[in-house]
């Protein structure tokens, strides 16, 4: 049987436009399999990537998008179950996270909560550079490879028959915002029925909104911009008030304006979402004493900002940072949007580009002008 030759996308440093290549369909051993891509997001971090803000090096030219749903479409005999132990068999739905724990390493080992900060990870979508072979590294593309010999950190996670892919694309992001409310929680820092100020409207902002209230929030406030299709989406998605930045231009008012709206002494909880730097400052202001601010947003590094750490101390706040996840973590993402999926409005998060140059280079400018929520790649629309 001929197998067609795979396309994959590439870019060869930031800035640069994106690069279809096409390599051979690969051979798939014992331990490994093939999965034919359905839906890919556009994260924040991939855009910031292009902007050059990683703090590392990276291996270019390589392969992004690592918020993947896909259906296996070949697998070796050894490769029979997900990470949590679930069978796999061709036909399965499944996503891979982007950064995945070796399980072997003093984090992994010795803090297995912080598993996220594993020393030697497997990283899907940016550091498996396009020239290791076979070459499908990343999510925007036809298929991405997986090979748990060559890299025995990989984990698969199986999502249920009945769920889109559009909407496992999803479960990346969402897993983010779930492990930040965790992190609040195991510290103390988030109870049921606590009053939440998301600071940022994009993808990660839209879901947290989402995300606090299934853990417990009694009220959810949203500042972001633009009004179109963000802050509208917010309050879709259960924001009770949103503050548009577009016109609360300033740090004093818009904090005047969030206690307004929250009254009292000021919110129990406060996370930012934005990847702006001026978040913080402004966002432990929003805070009653005592509160706790929880930073998500600086997945990569965009900078620094004046700040008085007195405010801090003064506040008697607890000042938490959540980087990504752990693989444990995964599963309770695809079980809320599973069992959510009537709930909120998540396809209408997403806009859909196809898998060409023109798609790829529209889909990233459209989400760096913010007139998406969640740019989505769909290589293949009829498994979507
Ligand atoms: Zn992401
Ligand atoms: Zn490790």
């Amino acid at each position: 049987m001929t197998r067609p030759d795979v396309r994959v996308s590439t870019f060869a440093g930031p800035g640069a436009n994106p690069v279809i290549q096409t390599v051979p369909w690969p051979a798939v051993p014992e331990r490994a399999a093939l999965l034919k891509i359905g839906a890919c997001g556009v994260c924040g971090t991939d855009q910031h990537i292009l902007k050059g803000h990683w703090p590392k090096p990276l291996p270019w030219p390589f392969t992004l998008g690592h918020e993947i749903g896909a259906v296996i479409v070949e697998k070796g005999a050894g490769f029979t179950e997900d990470f949590m132990g679930k069978p796999l068999a061709i036909g399965c739905k499944v996503m891979i996270p982007p950064l995945m724990p070796c399980g072997h390493c003093y984090y992994c080992v010795h803090y297995p909560e912080t598993a996220n900060k594993c020393l030697s990870p497997v990283y899907y979508g940016r550091y498996l550079g396009f020239d290791k072979a076979p070459h499908l590294w990343g999510g925007w593309a036809e298929y991405v490879y997986v090979d748990l010999d060559m890299l025995p950190g990989t984990k698969v996670y199986k999502l249920p028959d009945d769920m889109s892919l559009r909407l496992g694309a999803l479960s990346e992001p969402l897993t983010s915002c779930i492990r930040a409310f965790n992190r609040a929680k195991k510290a103390g820092g988030f109870n049921w029925g606590d009053t939440v100020v998301i600071q940022g409207s994009g993808p990660i902002g839209i879901l947290a909104i989402a995300a606090a209230r299934e853990m417990g929030a009694q009220r959810v406030i949203c500042v972001g911009a633009p009004e179109r299709p963000r802050l509208e989406l917010a309050r879709r998605f259960g924001a009770e008030a949103t503050v548009n930045i577009d016109e609360v231009r300033t740090a004093e008012e818009r904090i005047g304006r969030v206690r307004e709206i929250v009254g009292g002494f000021g919110a129990d909880l406060v996370m930012d979402c934005s990847g702006h730097p001026s978040a913080g400052p402004e966002g432990i202001e929003m805070l009653r004493d005592g509160g706790t601010y929880v930073e998500m947003g600086q997945f990569t590094d965009a900078g620094k900002i004046e700040t008085s750490w007195h405010r801090i101390c003064a506040k008697d706040l607890n000042v938490l940072g959540s980087w990504a996840f752990t693989g444990n973590d995964l599963p309770l993402g695809v079980q809320m949007l599973y069992r959510t999926r009537d709930k909120y409005p998540y396809f209408d998060m997403q806009t859909l580009y196809p898998f060409t140059q023109e798609g790829l280079s529209q889909a990233v400018s459209d989400a760096m002008a913010m007139k998406t929520v969640k740019s989505t790649i769909v290589p293949f629309p009829e498994l979507v």
